[in-house]
């Protein structure tokens, strides 16, 4: 409960919207993307600016209320919302600026969804490297790292974030890039540091076209293709991201009832023929069943998955860094892939390296650079009564997958964690970095007001 008096001091003092559960538009306004994440807060406020993120927090740290920042409220593990606090909610911050003096960096809202972005840097040929479903937030999905198409090609979205705007804990606005040590926390670091108003990106030069393709097997070719894929990608330049997914297709895909495996192609390089030429020698090794192909606008290539993931999902992922894909692994992915009959839940293999890879270890949290592949498991489905049934597959995946993880976690295709603390925490970013990480939180969050994330813990 937060105390009428403090509602109305709140309402007259910041320029944003404030929502109390009596107020009509709450409860869209309490709702996040992961539907079983169902908590209802105290608060949700719409902030319009910086001062107005300062006012909230002044609130939140006089009353010892629980807090939950939300960016694009996509966070696989529901952090965007909390039960009983107060949410600040940055959906309106959502502006998107391309340096006149230097059009390869862009400003983008600390409320901004992919697509927001995408929409202003597309059209002058340039792209931020994002995700591949475009309704996700900037803010979630850059604070854990940010991984889509452009990874082999620009890195992760850490590892083209330059600058960004932070309120902290006790409401003082900082640039990261004056505090270099902030700015590597916040790159991979998650919503730990404070509440990122904007960041700047390096942009890179891209389409407005891009040579995209689907290439998708049946069952009996699933080991060809893993096979072939496998050694494929060992030879390609950095230009060409492949994600492998497995999965039983919706209707809309027209591809049938029983699980595929679809090698998704995006060619990031400036000449087409040349990401034709490479994903042509795929096609003559392992020939797939069906195939899609060809030029595409980035745009369209960034959202064509959207409609697979609308907001109310019910979610849980888990993810793992890998090195082998060799019969025994194969095993597991064709096994699992087979048994995953219904709609909603998939697995991705990220085809890692290039510039993923050249990123010097200790210049980000992120963890594992050296691994060669990740693998994601995202289960979601609409029926409650799947909810058991769903998690536990997720969760055999991984435990399947454990013989051959090659060390760290990615925070953003996590689930709510069972076991949130230090353990945690270590898992994902291991000792060292996670060490600089609490001095870091120390520093900047000794009260812990930013818990509501993969939190890395002060003490
Ligand atoms: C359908 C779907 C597709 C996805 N695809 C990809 C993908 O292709 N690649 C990938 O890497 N990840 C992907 N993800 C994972 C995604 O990166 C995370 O879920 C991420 O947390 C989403 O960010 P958000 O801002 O929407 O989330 P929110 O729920 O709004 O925020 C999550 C957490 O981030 C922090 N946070 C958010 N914004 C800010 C801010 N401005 N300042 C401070 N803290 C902030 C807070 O701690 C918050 O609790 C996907 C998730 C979904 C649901």
């Amino acid at each position: 409960m937060v105390a009428r008096d403090d509602v109305d001091r709140l309402r007259s003092s910041v320029r944003g919207l404030v929502l109390s559960p009596q107020d009509p538009g709450f409860d869209q306004a309490r709702r996040v993307w992961n539907g079983m994440v169902d908590l209802t807060p105290a608060l949700v406020v719409r902030v319009a600016d910086a001062d107005d993120v300062a006012t909230v927090l002044a609130l939140v740290r006089s009353r010892g209320l629980p807090l939950a920042v939300r960016g694009g409220g996509h966070s696989v593990a529901g952090n965007g919302t909390v039960a009983d606090g107060v949410v600040i909610d940055l959906g309106a911050l959502r502006s998107v600026e391309v340096s006149e003096a230097d059009d390869a960096t862009v400003r983008v809202g600390g409320g901004a969804t992919l697509a927001d972005v995408d929409a202003v840097t597309a059209p002058l040929g340039l792209a931020v490297p994002l995700g591949v479903v475009s309704q996700t937030g900037v803010g979630g999905f850059t604070l854990g790292g940010g991984m889509g198409w452009l990874t082999r090609a620009h890195g992760l979205a850490v590892d083209n974030l330059v600058d960004a705007d932070v309120v902290t804990a006790d409401g003082r606005r900082v640039r990261a890039a004056d505090d270099p040590e902030l700015l590597w926390g916040l790159r991979g670091g998650g919503g730990n540091f404070g509440v990122v108003t904007s960041f700047v990106f390096r942009a890179h030069p891209l389409g407005p076209e891009v040579y995209g393709a689907n290439l998708v097997y049946t069952l009996p070719r699933w080991r060809t293709a893993l096979r072939t894929w496998e050694a494929w990608t060992r030879e390609l330049p950095d230009d060409l991201q492949s994600i492998v997914t497995v999965l039983a297709p919706p209707p809309e895909l027209e591809l049938g009832t029983e699980p595929v495996l679809i090698v998704g192609a995006a060619w990031a390089g400036p000449e087409a023929e040349d990401g034709e030429r490479l994903v042509g020698e795929l096609r003559s090794a392992a020939a797939p069943d069906v195939e899609e192909s060809g030029l595409v606008p980035w745009t369209s290539w960034q959202s064509a998955m959207d409609d697979l993931f609308p907001r109310g999902s019910r979610a849980y992922w888990k993810n793992t860094s890998f090195d082998r894909l060799d019969d025994t692994v194969v095993d597991v992915l064709v096994r699992r892939g087979t048994e995953q009959t219904w709609q909603g839940t998939a697995m991705d293999i990220h085809h890692m390296g290039g510039a993923f890879a050249r990123v010097p270890r200790d210049a980000t949290p992120f963890p594992a650079r050296d691994a060669r592949f990740w693998l994601n498991v995202y289960g979601f489905w609409t029926d409650p009564a799947d909810d058991t049934a769903r998690t536990a597959f997720v969760r055999g995946v991984a435990a399947d997958m454990v013989p051959f993880a090659t060390g760290g976690t990615y925070v953003n295709f996590m689930g709510r964690a069972e076991d949130e603390g230090r353990a945690a925490a270590e898992q994902v970013y291991g000792r060292e970095k996670l060490t600089r990480l609490v001095a870091l939180k120390r520093r900047y969050d000794p009260g812990n007001v930013f818990q509501r994330n993969h939190n890395i813990p002060p003490e």
